[in-house]
C-alpha cells in the first residue's frame, strides 16, 4: 500500500543525485530492503515503471538487495538468523536468548548509477 509514495521518494532521490552530478540519465538504482520491513519489492518495481516514465530515471535498472532479519544474542552478543519457533542463539553451546534488532527492517537507497 505505501509502496507508491516510497517509490516516488526513491525517484526524487535519484533525480536529485543525477542533477547534482549533471548526469543525463539514471542507469541503475540499488536498493536495500529488509525482509521484515514490510516493503514489497514487486510493488516497488511495478510502480517504478509507471512513475519513472518520462523522467530522468526512465528505464533505470532497479537492483534490490534483500536483508534477512536477525536477532542479537543477549549472552554472546552475536547476530543470528532465527529458527522457526525458537529465539535461542544458534551458536554452539551458547543457549542465550536473542532480542530483536533493526537488521531486517531496513529500507534505503544504497547507491545510484548515472550516465
Ligand atoms: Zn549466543
Amino acid at each position: 500500500m505505501h509502496e507508491y509514495p516510497l517509490t516516488q521518494k526513491i525517484i526524487k532521490i535519484a533525480e536529485k543525485y543525477a542533477l547534482e552530478h549533471k548526469a543525463d540519465h539514471v542507469s541503475k538504482i540499488n536498493l536495500v530492503i529488509g525482509n521484515d520491513s514490510g516493503v514489497l519489492a514487486d510493488s516497488i518495481l511495478l510502480y517504478f515503471e509507471i512513475i519513472a516514465e518520462n523522467t530522468i530515471c526512465e528505464n533505470a535498472e532497479i537492483v534490490i538487495e534483500r536483508v534477512k532479519p536477525l536477532l542479537k544474542c543477549k549472552k554472546c552478543g552475536q547476530y543470528f538468523e532465527r529458527k522457526p519457533f525458537s529465539f535461542s542463539c544458534t551458536f554452539k553451546d551458547c543457549g542465550g536468548d536473542g532480542e530483536p534488532t533493526e537488521i531486517g527492517r531496513e529500507f534505503y537507497v544504497k547507491s545510484i548509477e548515472i550516465e
